[in-house]
Parts: C-alpha cells; structure tokens; sequence
C-alpha cells in the first residue's frame, strides 16, 4: 500500500509485456508479476480486487496459461485483493510468508492493525480488507538479521524468494530464472512517491536497512509494484537512494515536530508530519500515515534521537537527552 489508498485502475494499453524468456509483467495501479512455462502460468500478487484477479485470468487464459499459483509478496489489499477470485476460478496454490499468510488468511487483521483496535467503518472496505483466501504454502524466513544473502528460499522451478522486511511484516521478494525480481513495495516509483508523498512503513529501521541491501540484489530488471519497470542496476540504485532520501526526509520531519514543540504527542507528530508534507488527512489516511509515523516514533527512540514519557497520563515524545 502507498500512504493513501485507493489506487484508481489506469487504462493502459499493452495488457502484458515480456521483459525476458519466460517472465511477463501486467502493467497497473499494482504491477503484476507472470511466470509462464510449458502452459502453466504463476503471478507475482493479484491485484486489487475481483475484478483485477478476473482480468488476470483472462490475460493468461488469451494466451493458453493456465494459472497454477499467486506468489503474495505481501497481504495488503492491492496486492492480494484478487486472490479469492482467481482462487475460486482456477483452484491455484497461493503462497506468503508465513506473517503475510496470517493476514490474508484473515484480512480483518489488517485495519484492526492500522487502527489499533477494532476498525472503524472507513477503513473495512476493499481498499483495507481483500477478500480471504487459503494460502497453501507458508514461506519461512530466518529471522531479518540484514545478514541473508539474496536469494535464499526455494519456490517453483525457476522462482526463488528473498526477505524483503519493513514495507510490511513479512514482505518477501521474486526473482526468476530470467533474472527479473519483483521487490513488492520495498521501494516506489518517482511519480508514486511524489503522489503519495509518505511510503507506508511497518519496522522503520528494516525498511531502511532494505533499501541499502537493494542495490545488490543481482538480476538486470527490477519491478517496483507501483511505478515503472526499472532496466538494469543503475536505475535501481538511482530509485532506491530517491526512496532512502524520502525516508530521511521523514524522520526529520518528525523530529521537527518534536524539536518545535519541545515535547510531542503522538498526535501533534502526525498533524505536523502530515501538513509538512502537504498531506490533508481523512480517516484512511489518519491510519496509514499515522500508523508510520507511530513505527518512525519507536524508531528514533529505539535508534537513541527520542525519549518517550508519560506525563498527566499522555505519552509524550521529547529529545533524548
Ligand atoms: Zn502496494
């Protein structure tokens, strides 16, 4: 997810495009990952909802692929929303890691996460909450210890995985036999950065540590699930410092609000966050983007910038002295 959802379905015009042997992207709000051998197709995420799982079906069907699996790079809704259809249509094997599957086992998981308690009305809707589906095969990461080298973990021929922690609790990385990798939302396009101004982040310090390992990951295209296919490691390093830059940009935004007020609620962080970066907030976006700057809060602490305290039962948010 970005820091505000819903994304709106564009309408471009090439439906597939092959970027090298057997490996084929669905260009969209989300792009979608196809793997096609001797007939048998397996996506990279499932788009938004029914009617991007229905679309995706007719895509592989067109061309005589039969769709065998859904690799979810994570659960968020744009990503795992047309599970349950293609699930139902075809009968396909999904797979997640194990913390993902939990989520899109159990999509009501996921606003009540946002929210910190029981969801509010706006937030239980398609945007928040894809339709279940049964994941089939749980993928385990060793825990991220910034160690694993890339790729590590077994899927289908020609399919391996690789930990991709921060964006989301468990988000894992494909990469094929072609040597493209779809790496999820562990860093976004220019134009999608400049739209939604604030990447969503789960664990701050794993988001970060992500993007420096990125450039290493050896293949020569990379697609980001919203913004443009990006041709060789050159454009990759280039995007992943844009997404770094942005995240720095963050944390000092938030440490401005603190540094302005002297001490912080939770609150007057995100009011001022927000408004520095031009962001008007609803309900959906009170959630995302207040859900990040909670993880960037536990992150300067935890990195030794932030103190937290509670005074006239307020948690309050200073410099660490
Ligand atoms: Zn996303």
């Amino acid at each position: 997810m970005n820091a505000t959802t819903p994304h709106t379905p564009s309408g471009e015009s090439e439906p597939v495009i092959n970027l090298a042997g057997d490996t084929y992207v669905v260009p969209g709000p989300t792009n979608i990952g196809m793997y096609a051998r001797d007939g048998q197709a397996w996506l990279v995420d499932s788009g938004n909802d029914k009617e991007a799982g229905r679309r995706l079906n007719k895509i592989a069907t067109e061309r005589g692929w039969r769709i065998v699996g859904v690799v979810n790079t994570h659960s968020n809704a744009d990503h795992a929303g047309g599970n349950a259809f293609l699930q139902a249509k075809t009968g396909c094997r999904i797979l997640a890691s194990v913390t993902e599957a939990a989520f899109v086992e159990a999509p009501e998981i996921e606003a009540a996460f946002l929210w910190g308690g029981f969801a509010p009305r706006e937030l239980r809707n398609k945007f928040f909450e894809a339709k279940p589906s049964r994941v089939t095969d749980r993928i385990a990461f060793p825990p991220p210890d910034g160690k694993a080298p890339f790729p590590f973990s077994p899927l289908p021929a020609g399919l391996s995985a690789f930990p991709l922690p921060g964006h989301f609790f468990g988000m894992l990385g494909v990469l094929t036999a072609d040597r493209v990798a779809f790496l999820g939302d562990s860093l976004f396009g220019e134009a999608v950065l400049s739209k939604y101004r604030v990447p969503f982040i789960y664990d701050a310090a794993s988001f970060a540590e992500t993007l420096r390992r990125l450039p290493n990951l050896d293949a020569d295209a990379f697609v980001p699930s919203h913004g443009p296919v990006l041709r060789g490691r050159g454009e990759l390093a280039a995007l992943t410092a844009k997404n770094l830059e942005r995240f720095e940009e963050l944390c000092s935004r938030v440490l401005s609000s603190i540094d302005l007020r002297g001490a912080a609620s939770f609150e007057d962080a995100l009011a001022d966050t927000a408004s520095a970066f031009g962001i008007a907030l609803d309900a959906g976006q009170y959630a995302l983007v207040g859900s990040t700057v909670r993880s960037v809060l536990s992150y300067l602490r935890e990195t030794g910038s932030l103190a937290a305290e509670f005074a006239d039962n307020r948690l309050s948010w200073s410099r660490a002295r």
